[in-house]
């Protein structure tokens, strides 16, 4: 999911469409946004693509200086128009909207107790258990009840929340989702890309900080700290895959940081060959750095139909299945007769590389030599990416060997972890440190072990 919040323009809900236009890449289920004009909140969301669900919006009818929106793309709750947030809570002291992005890993054991308490929870989305937290201890809604309820939640999280009168924002204490802010003149933004800053004309000012409660009013901008910060574990997958090329993600460029994932894969598995390709859009990065490392020609091998969404978002196997066919189409006159290095930036159910190389072979490749530029995925993640189980995970089911059997690849290799955490952290601080719980089970929040334990069996 992306979020994205502005504090003090008059055109709030239409930079907010801009800015989750330019995050359209991180949900394509179901988008929205909530605006305060400091006397009520008004929201307009709906299913589908930003553009579809904001196409015919007369955004006068959405004024207010301050304003939250979110995509959707769901790990956990039904894929319903209820689930789209923001989630907006009227009652008659204060509204409340709620964006976020991560997942919370004890929803059930919290939404069982405020069930005991007699709330009624409207929605399967873990985010209105938060708003529950929040309003259950009957003292309003600010700093100290937010920090309240965030330190009865574990996780990752990202999370944007609005009242008439302020907006917040708060990272976990792992600071696992990306959460970046910007100044747009005298107006504040906040999303979980800075693409989306760009995309508006608005500078980075700076990443918020693990276990930071940021509050925004008309007074400024003030900050606590809710929990004891420890290491940053950022999603490494934000690199690998999820951000968009031209995004920062804790100060490091995602472009760059590909094409360093690609040096080193160079440098740990070559292979002899004519052409380097990569699987568009997300690997070209770090096809590119393989290319340059190697001294091989980069080619185009496989183009994309640019109308076809992110074929692993769509919720059902038979549908990705699908999509990467339509998605995908190799250049036969690039490809044909040639020896070829193939480079995707991951593998998690084995869709995409079977099909492609299938796909190249059919179009006269000689041979088909399959590089990834990151680990092997071989543990569910339950920090908000979709890849839960490990039944579903080709890593975690087969051997090297047998993986590059059942893709129809010459051979097979994947980026060293070593080689992953050289290409993402700059530098060994507190601040740059990033989390690899889905290759190497090293889960940095957990609800409480034996959890963990029961889903790695
Ligand atoms: P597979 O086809 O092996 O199930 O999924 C891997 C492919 O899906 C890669 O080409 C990657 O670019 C793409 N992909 C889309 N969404 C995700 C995601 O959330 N995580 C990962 N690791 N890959 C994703
Ligand atoms: Fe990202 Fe993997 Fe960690 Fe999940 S487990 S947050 S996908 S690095
Ligand atoms: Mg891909």
């Amino acid at each position: 999911c992306g979020v994205f919040g502005i504090w003090g323009h008059e055109k709030a809900a239409e930079l907010t469409y801009y800015g989750l236009h330019s995050m359209q890449h991180r949900g394509q289920e179901g988008a929205g946004v909530v605006v305060s004009d400091g006397q009520e909140l008004k929201t307009h969301k709906g299913l589908g693509l930003v553009n579809d669900v904001f196409k015919q919006t007369r955004f006068n009818a959405l004024s207010g200086e301050r304003a939250i929106g979110h995509v959707r793309y769901s790990t956990q709750g039904g894929k319903t128009y209820e689930n789209v947030q923001p989630l907006l809570f009227r009652s008659q002291t204060e509204d409340m909207a709620l964006a976020h992005n991560g997942n919370i890993m004890n929803t059930d054991k919290l939404r069982g107790e405020l069930e005991n308490q007699g709330s009624i929870l409207q929605t399967s989305s873990d985010t209105e258990v938060l708003a529950h937290l929040i309003k259950r201890g009957g003292m309003g809604i600010n700093e100290t009840s937010i920090a309240d309820a965030l330190n009865r939640i574990t996780g990752a999280y990202a999370y944007l929340i609005l009242t008439e009168e302020k907006m917040y924002a708060a990272l976990d204490p792992s600071g696992i989702r990306p959460l970046s802010i910007g100044r747009l003149g005298a107006s504040y933004v906040i999303a979980s890309e800075t693409c989306a800053f760009d995309q508006i004309g608005a500078v980075f000012e700076r990443e918020v900080l693990p276990g930071e409660l940021v509050t925004f009013s008309d007074g400024g901008i003030t900050s606590i700290r809710f929990a004891m910060r420890g290491q940053r574990k950022m999603c490494a997958m934000e690199y690998v895959y999820l951000s968009r090329p031209d995004s920062d993600v804790n100060q490091v460029n995602i472009h760059a940081s590909r094409k360093r994932m690609g040096i080193e894969l160079a440098k740990e598995s070559p292979a002899d060959a004519d052409i380097v390709i990569g699987v568009p859009d997300s690997s070209i990065s770090a096809a590119i750095g393989y290319a340059e490392a190697t001294g091989l020609p980069y080619e185009m091998g496989i183009i994309k139909n640019r109308y076809v969404g992110r074929t692993f978002i769509q919720p059902s196997q038979e549908l990705r299945e699908q999509g990467v066919k339509l998605k995908l189409a190799p250049v036969r006159g690039i490809v044909s007769g040639k020896r070829i290095i193939m480079i995707d930036d991951s593998i998690v159910r084995g869709t995409t590389c079977k099909r492609i190389v299938h796909m190249l072979k059919q179009a006269g490749a000689a041979e088909v030599h399959v590089r990834i530029a990151s680990p092997s995925i071989q543990h569910p993640c339950y920090y908000g990416i979709d890849m839960s189980t490990r039944e579903e995970l080709i890593a975690a089911n087969y051997s090297l060997d047998e993986i590059g059997e059942l893709i129809g690849a010459e051979s097979v290799a994947y980026l060293s972890e070593a080689g992953l955490e050289k290409a993402i952290v700059r530098e060994k601080t507190i601040h740059q440190g990033i989390c690899t719980a889905c290759m190497t089970g090293h889960y940095p929040v957990t609800e409480n072990r034996q959890q963990v334990m029961a889903h790695e069996v």
